[in-house]
């Protein structure tokens, strides 16, 4: 059964334009910005829209629910920090965006292109919430 990472692997440093995304996590919620004057989402979180490079961005939560649009299986990890195998992923969520993450709650030959996942989440420091998808039910 795959597994979300255990504390311990490198995570990531949030930053003034990212700590939304992270606060998020660590409230449960997916969280993504869109552009207040053309409408565009931008993801991941930018200081400009990428679509219109304004300013005028604004988050939005996302409902966390998508389906897989690529996904790797890894035996050798980057680190020996990692427990493999892993499966990380492109989720494409309903709203219209991308977001690279990792399945678990499946075996690793459930896995498969156009599965629906749903968000969750797991607490891997005081700071950092990561954000998993698994199979939707
Ligand atoms: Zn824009």
């Amino acid at each position: 059964m795959l597994q979300p990472q255990k504390p311990g692997i490198p995570l990531p440093a949030p930053s003034l334009v990212t700590q939304p995304f992270w606060d998020g996590c660590r409230a449960g919620e997916l969280r993504y910005q869109r552009c207040q004057d053309c409408g565009a989402i931008t993801m991941n979180p930018s200081p400009a829209c990428s679509s219109c490079f304004g300013t005028n961005l604004g988050w939005e939560v996302s409902a966390g629910k998508g389906e897989i649009y690529s996904y790797t299986v890894v035996w050798r990890p980057q680190t020996p920090a990692f427990e493999v195998p892993y499966v990380p992923a492109v989720v494409e969520l309903d709203e219209g965006f991308p977001l690279m993450s990792a399945i678990v709650g499946c075996e690793v030959d459930d896995v498969k292109v156009g599965m629906r996942v749903k968000a969750v989440f797991e607490e891997m420091s005081e700071e950092i919430t990561l954000i998993y998808f698994e199979p939707a039910t």
